[in-house]
C-alpha cells in the first residue's frame, strides 16, 4: 500500500504542477488520508485522520480539497443510496459491496461484471467512459451480530 500511496502523491504533484498549482501540505495529507485506507472514508473521517497534523485545518477546507481531488481524476467520490458521500483513493474499475446495516463498502472485483453488455449508450448521444457495479447486502459483520 505504501507503494501506491506515493505513486499517487507522485501523480498528483505532476497534475498539479501542469496546472501551476502547487501540491500543499494539506492536499498531500489528504490524498493521503484517502489513499492509505481502503475503507472508503467520507470527508469527516478524512478530517479526523488529518486533523492532529494539521491544526489549523479547517473541516470546510477538507471537503473543498477532496472536491478538488475528485475533479483532478485521483481519487472518487462514490455514491449510494444511505450514508453520507465516499471517497475511494483506487481508482481503476471495480465494484463495491453496500452492507446496509452498517454502511460499510468493500472493494470487489468481479469478471462475470467486467463482461457485461453496456446499453447502447451511443443512442442518446452518450459516451460511457467508465461503470461501476454495486451490490447492496450484508456483511460478515453484521450477518455474525445478527445470528448470535
Ligand atoms: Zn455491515
Ligand atoms: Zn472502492
Amino acid at each position: 500500500m505504501r507503494g501506491a500511496v506515493e505513486a499517487r502523491l507522485r501523480q498528483l504533484e505532476g497534475l498539479l504542477r501542469g496546472r501551476g498549482l502547487p501540491l500543499t501540505m494539506q492536499r498531500r495529507e489528504i490524498l493521503k488520508a484517502v489513499v492509505e485506507r481502503n475503507d472508503h472514508p467520507t470527508a469527516d473521517q478524512v478530517f479526523d485522520a488529518v486533523k492532529d497534523r494539521l491544526p489549523r485545518l479547517s473541516r470546510t477546507t477538507v471537503y473543498r480539497v477532496l472536491d478538488r481531488l475528485v475533479t483532478l481524476g485521483v481519487i472518487r467520490r462514490l455514491h449510494h443510496p444511505g450514508a453520507g458521500t465516499r471517497f475511494d483513493g483506487k481508482i481503476d474499475r471495480h465494484h463495491h459491496l453496500f452492507c446496509r446495516s452498517c454502511g460499510c463498502v468493500i472493494d470487489v472485483a468481479s469478471s462475470a461484471v467486467e463482461d457485461v453488455s453496456l446499453p447502447p449508450a451511443s443512442r442518446h448521444g452518450f459516451h460511457v467512459e467508465d461503470f461501476s457495479v454495486h451490490f447492496v447486502g450484508v456483511c460478515p459483520d453484521c450477518r455474525r451480530k445478527a445470528s448470535s
